[in-house]
């Protein structure tokens, strides 16, 4: 009796799951309406100075990925006046729950189902809409930290953690990896070499047809990185040498297949 109410929880689990993540695919992809987009922060070490650059984020200090992400979908026949807006809201206490980079599909899944829960717990600040996707990010005092752990964007929950630095001349190459986040939420995926980080060719470029074609200006956002040449990769500063390629376009359902 009490197998068969354990095996009825889980499948009932697993098909609520499966349709929201259905769900979640159809409503953040279908482009006729503002998509919601909100950017917690969380202090990672809790340094005092890492408080004070938390207290001193504003709205306008992400309005760059919307613009970027806003104008990219215009680009693509995106008619829609404000495909997504990306607010600011109220710093998070709680770090996020870790992922064991190197573990099984069963840690992942508990991981990610973990990562929901979470979501669910911090994203519902009192007097404010909670936002459709939810990107926690944890800044770090460079001052203590000079590498972060990988960021990771989930589109079954509609959650991404980002690591970036608590420093003001860094707020724009965070942004860079918030909006890459934000858009594997939306089914994007990437585009480098994991081994040695260069973007893929051509999905990865974002002027594939330039002529010469290296140096590369422009990066395209799921590459994260543009060629020097054909062994050398450089990090944009800011989104505005950022675009959407075409394959991304296409994940993402601002194009459809032909
Ligand atoms: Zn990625």
């Amino acid at each position: 009796m009490w197998r068969k109410l354990r095996i009825a929880i889980l499948l009932l689990f697993l098909a609520t799951a499966a349709y929201t993540n259905w769900y979640d695919r159809l409503s953040t992809t279908d482009w006729d309406e503002t998509l919601w987009i909100g950017v917690f922060p969380i202090n990672a070490g809790g340094s005092p100075s890492g408080a004070d650059y938390i207290a001193s984020l504003a709205t306008t200090d992400v309005a760059d990925i919307e613009q970027f992400i806003n104008s990219e979908a215009r680009r693509y026949g995106i008619a829609i006046d404000r495909p997504v807006r990306v607010d600011i809201y109220p710093p998070v206490t709680e770090i996020p729950p870790q992922h064991d980079a190197h573990g099984n599909v069963f840690s992942t899944m508990w991981w990610s189902l973990k990562m929901r829960l979470y979501a669910r717990r911090n994203s519902h600040p009192a007097g404010r809409a909670p936002p459709q996707i939810r990107i926690f990010v944890l800044y770090h005092d460079p001052s203590f930290t000079q590498e972060v752990p990988h960021s990771v964007g989930l589109q079954k929950g509609l959650v991404g953690v980002v690591h970036g630095f608590a420093q003001r001349s860094m707020t724009r190459a965070n942004n860079v990896v918030i909006a890459h986040e934000i858009l594997h939420t939306l089914g994007a995926s990437d585009k480098y070499d994991p081994a040695s980080l260069a973007p893929l060719y051509p999905i990865g470029y974002a002027q594939p047809e330039k002529q010469p074609l290296y140096p590369q200006a422009l990066t395209e956002i799921m590459a994260g990185r543009y060629a020097l040449d054909a062994n050398n990769f450089e990090m944009p500063e800011s989104l505005a040498d950022v675009r959407v390629g075409a394959a991304t376009a296409l994940e993402i359902r601002w194009t459809r297949p032909e």
